[in-house]
């Protein structure tokens, strides 16, 4: 069987400190910390390794940090093939503190060149054999083209290959107006109306824009996922209205992730559409329940998979 490629190109050790109070300008001690390989296409790869779905990791790594990543998903079993760099990944952190308030320190990470952009692409086109989907997710390290994932998609669909995009931004622009479309996006609202620099009314201004923007004619789905709302979707010319019920959420931080390794599983399996966006709806509940970013227990994936509405609307 062929597998999922989930890319990501600046990935982390996330570091989560729990504190009960956040003390300024003195010491904090923190007694329970939690390090996680963290970046959105290692949620996504994480959630693919739990669906069952066979999937490679990659993307640019360096340094010890980069050691750590690797080591967590060899513990895991997930296969990786990243390109090593001569730099150190970042650490994220994050202070949950003060009865849920979270304060977060994000670094930066590698800035990379031209040079790591020309040799990056070599390793990805030598990825593609036997793959079915890939997935890119999140942004780009400094220092690399904009044009990156439009070039990514441009090998990629030389070779057939469907590319499921979720950015934003510049990297998410220079990807729509690209020689080749992805072929699928799962933007949310908030980052469709930054795309069109333009405030999205309600659900059929939506609708409009999708059918209407020039940036999106040519992509096969569009995934607009809306949270609690569920999802507003768009697949060739034919809309659809995804609903979800009421769930009691206790970490939202990663569905879309999670609703990305969905979709992907259930197009590398060829499943029909409406499989497709039932599997990203309940795959983005089931992550929504958990404590863990990137996780869902499947033992619930078809009592969700159930809970979800879909209507076509014109
Ligand atoms: P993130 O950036 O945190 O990964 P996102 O903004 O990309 O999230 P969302 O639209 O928040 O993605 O969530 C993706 C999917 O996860 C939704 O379409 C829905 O199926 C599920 N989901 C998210 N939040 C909730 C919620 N509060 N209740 C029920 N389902 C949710």
């Amino acid at each position: 069987v062929k597998s999922i490629l989930a890319i990501t190109m600046n990935p982390s050790v996330d570091i989560s400190y729990p504190l009960k109070t956040l003390h300024l300008n003195t010491v904090n001690r923190v007694n329970d910390v939690a390090k996680t390989a963290g970046g959105k296409g290692l949620n996504v790869a994480r959630v693919l390794h739990q669906l069952n779905s066979p999937v490679i990791a990659s993307g640019v790594l360096g340094g010890t940090i980069g050691e750590f990543i690797e080591k967590q998903l060899d513990e895991t079993g997930i296969r990786h093939e990243f390109m090593a760099i001569d730099q150190e990944s970042r650490n994220c952190i994050a202070i949950l503190h003060d009865d849920m308030q979270q304060t977060e320190i994000l670094e930066k990470g590698p800035i990379l060149n031209s040079n790591d952009e020309t040799k990056f692409l070599v390793h990805f086109e030598k990825q593609l054999e036997n793959i079915a989907v890939v997935t890119i997710s999140g942004s780009l390290p400094e220092g690399l083209s904009k044009r990156l994932y439009a070039q990514m998609i441009e090998i990629s669909s030389s070779k057939g290959i469907p590319v499921l995009l979720d950015s934003s931004g510049e990297t998410l622009k220079a990807s729509l107006t690209g020689d080749k479309k992805p072929f699928l996006i799962k933007p949310n609202q908030e980052e469709i109306a930054q795309l069109i620099q333009q405030p999205i009314k309600d659900l059929t201004h939506l609708k409009q824009i999708l059918t209407d923007n020039q940036l999106f004619s040519g992509v096969e789905w569009i995934v607009v996922s809306l949270g609690a709302d569920g999802a507003l979707v768009k697949h060739g010319t034919q809309c659809y209205r995804l609903t979800i019920p009421k769930i009691d959420v206790v970490n939202p931080v990663g569905s879309g992730d999670s609703t990305v390794a969905g979709l992907a599983s259930a197009i590398s399996k060829k499943a029909s559409d409406i499989e497709i966006m039932t599997t990203g709806m309940a795959t983005g509940m089931l992550n929504t329940i958990e404590k863990q970013t990137g996780f869902i227990n499947t033992n619930l994936f078809t009592e969700y998979y159930e809970k979800v509405l879909i209507k076509k609307i014109n």
